[in-house]
């Protein structure tokens, strides 16, 4: 901590010290670890997912080192985050900690208005854990600890998870074995997540929480029982919208949970958010997913994979410009081929003149 003595900014009166602040600290941060400690960069506010962030926005040139390094960008677990992931490393990245970290004083003022004014991100279930206070393995004189203390979660406005896993724990969280609450200290990723919302709901600042989910493979979305990896989040919802006391209750805040689009070959309403579900406690968002995707090949290279998930040919638009082919004609296209039993994959295969795509 530097000497206060000759700050100019802390000789100005308090409204425009936060003044100052508001107009330093970014709309978005990213919270995330780093060698063990928490530390915060700014967050680019990608696109969330449209029909032309599919991945190849990622690329970057078009020799080994430049092939090498989209497809490091395309398995990033930051998903649309990586650019804020890359970022994240940069030097001047430190300019939010150093700042943070400018003295004890700025230290407390920062820290309360940046969780009144910036969505804090979230990409990874570990550092969700730290912030909802519950992994005591870190070391308490570690000052990135002493941040936590400060930014931890009961005063965070507005929370964005963004959660790239492996299918592997969707497999998990899939599961219909309930976790016990006496678990929630585990790490493993089903007593993680299924503690967490629970422990979310009792902030009385929140207001708002988007959760963006997929998952790291590049066979299709549809293959994830979404149903069963979300109701944990259902059912603590539920329960706290039923509370027989709100004044005692804080108020639930607004959930909008966005998901790959089903595919309609695939989705059934027993593993899957459709049109026929019944009402629910939080708005679901469909998008277009990624359709590019890192391949590791057998020496250890990375190379890239074009593996479509719905609408698998979407890539019509850009081997057909002149018929200006809309997504939602391509996706009544694929619904209609699908409901007349036709093998949509090999269909477009023989188009691309390229083996047969399969989930
Ligand atoms: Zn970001």
């Amino acid at each position: 901590m530097h000497p206060q003595r000759e700050s100019r900014l802390l000789s100005a009166p308090v409204e425009i010290r936060r003044a100052i602040y508001a107009m330093i600290i970014p709309r978005e941060i990213h919270a995330f670890l780093s060698r063990g400690r928490l530390r915060l960069s700014v967050c680019l506010e990608p696109n969330l997912g449209d029909d032309s962030h599919d991945g190849r926005e990622r690329r970057s040139g078009t020799d080994h080192e430049g092939i090498s390094k989209w497809a490091r960008r395309l398995r990033s677990s930051w998903g649309p985050h990586w650019e804020c992931e890359e970022t994240s490393h940069a030097r001047y990245q430190s300019n939010i900690h150093g700042f943070l970290f400018l003295c004890k004083q700025v230290f407390f003022e920062v820290s309360d208005i940046m969780t009144e004014i910036a969505a804090i991100n979230v990409t990874d279930l570990e550092t969700l854990s730290i912030l909802l206070g519950r992994d005591q393995s870190k070391d308490v004189f570690n000052y990135s600890w002493i941040l936590w203390e400060h930014i931890c979660f009961t005063n965070i406005r507005k929370l964005n998870l963004t959660f790239r896993l492996p299918v592997a724990s969707y497999r998990e969280l899939e599961d219909e074995d309930t976790v016990p609450r006496q678990m929630s200290t585990e790490s493993t990723v089903r007593a993680l997540w299924a503690s967490s919302w629970p422990d979310l709901l009792i902030s009385r600042e929140l207001r708002s929480l988007h959760i963006w989910l997929d998952h790291d493979n590049s066979s299709s979305w549809s293959t994830v029982k979404e149903r069963m990896v979300l109701r944990t989040l259902s059912a603590a919802l539920t329960a706290h919208k039923q509370a027989p006391s709100q004044t005692e209750t804080p108020q639930a805040p607004d959930v909008v949970v966005s998901l790959p689009k089903l595919h309609p070959g695939m989705a059934a309403p027993g593993s899957h958010f459709t049109q026929d579900s019944l009402s629910l406690p939080f708005t679901i968002q469909r998008r277009y997913r990624q359709r590019w995707h890192c391949k590791e090949t057998s020496n250890g290279d990375l190379d890239i994979q074009y593996r479509p998930d719905f609408p698998i040919m979407e890539e019509l638009r850009h081997l057909e410009p002149d018929r200006e082919w809309t997504l939602q004609g391509i996706e009544e296209l694929e619904i209609t081929l699908l409901e007349s039993g036709e093998d949509v994959e090999a269909v477009f295969g023989e188009l691309l003149n390229s083996p047969s795509i399969c989930y």
